[in-house]
């Protein structure tokens, strides 16, 4: 699987996840593409070795422009509370079905325990099925899967959408995305995402989406509430 790996999470992202940083639904989509991508483990490796020397080496901390007054006592929390990073293959994969799938899959395991506890699928528009976990107060966060032929209307994100593809492939106007691959997408980007041969991701939104073009806009309140109930677990 590693092998076709083509698209990653960004050097910033992975050092926030180091770091601790990120809301937990964006800390499990990052760590689920880790536990599929052998190269991110090895980064993330090295960006944590290379910011615990940084810390405890002020010198090194000097040179590299890091503030000259050293906060030890948070960075030894932050050390601490770090995850703990192997870029040694992981074999912990879990093999389950899953509601949508005529097939089984492979799951990362930080997401694999969550839906093998039973998803609640819910059919949207268009041969599109949604089911949600709830992780942190912040991100809406769900498995989506896309029926082979379905289309999502036109949308662009007020915050940023993080996909992780776990089985089959979409595409956009700017590609196309397989398993394993990592997709951000913000308010700069306009896309119309659709699968020939149906896809499952899962996908972290840190504000609603907002759709663009035809009556699919009026759903936008929908979208709102819809992320306003997901992130205050009434969903
Ligand atoms: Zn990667």
């Amino acid at each position: 699987m590693n092998t076709e790996v083509k698209l990653h999470p960004s050097t910033e992202l992975l050092n926030q996840f180091i770091q601790g940083e990120l809301v937990t639904g964006k800390s499990v989509v990052v760590s689920a593409h880790m536990e599929l991508c052998k190269s991110c483990r090895a980064k993330a490796e090295e960006l944590q070795a290379h910011a615990v020397s940084s810390w405890v080496d002020p010198g090194s901390a000097l040179q590299s422009d890091q503030p000259s007054e050293v906060d030890y006592s948070s960075m030894l929390a932050s050390i601490v509370k770090s995850p703990q990073i192997k870029s040694e293959p992981i074999e912990e994969l879990v093999e389950i079905d899953i509601d949508v799938l005529n097939h089984s899959i492979k799951l990362p395991k930080v997401l694999a325990k969550a839906a093998s506890e039973g998803l609640q699928w819910k059919k949207v528009a268009g041969g599109i099925s949604e089911a949600h976990l709830f992780l942190d107060n912040e991100t809406l966060c769900e498995f989506i899967y896309m029926a082979p032929g379905c289309q999502v209307p036109v949308h662009t994100h007020q915050g940023s959408e993080s996909t992780l593809v776990l089985d089959g492939s979409f595409e956009d106007e700017l590609g196309e995305y397989k398993a394993s691959d990592f997709i951000i997408r913000d308010g700069q980007h306009n896309h119309q995402p659709r699968s020939k041969e149906g896809c499952l991701c899962f996908a972290v939104l840190d504000s609603p989406l907002k759709f663009t073009e035809g009556l699919a806009r009026l759903m936008n309140p929908i979208n709102s509430y819809k992320f306003k109930k997901a992130t205050s677990r009434l969903a």
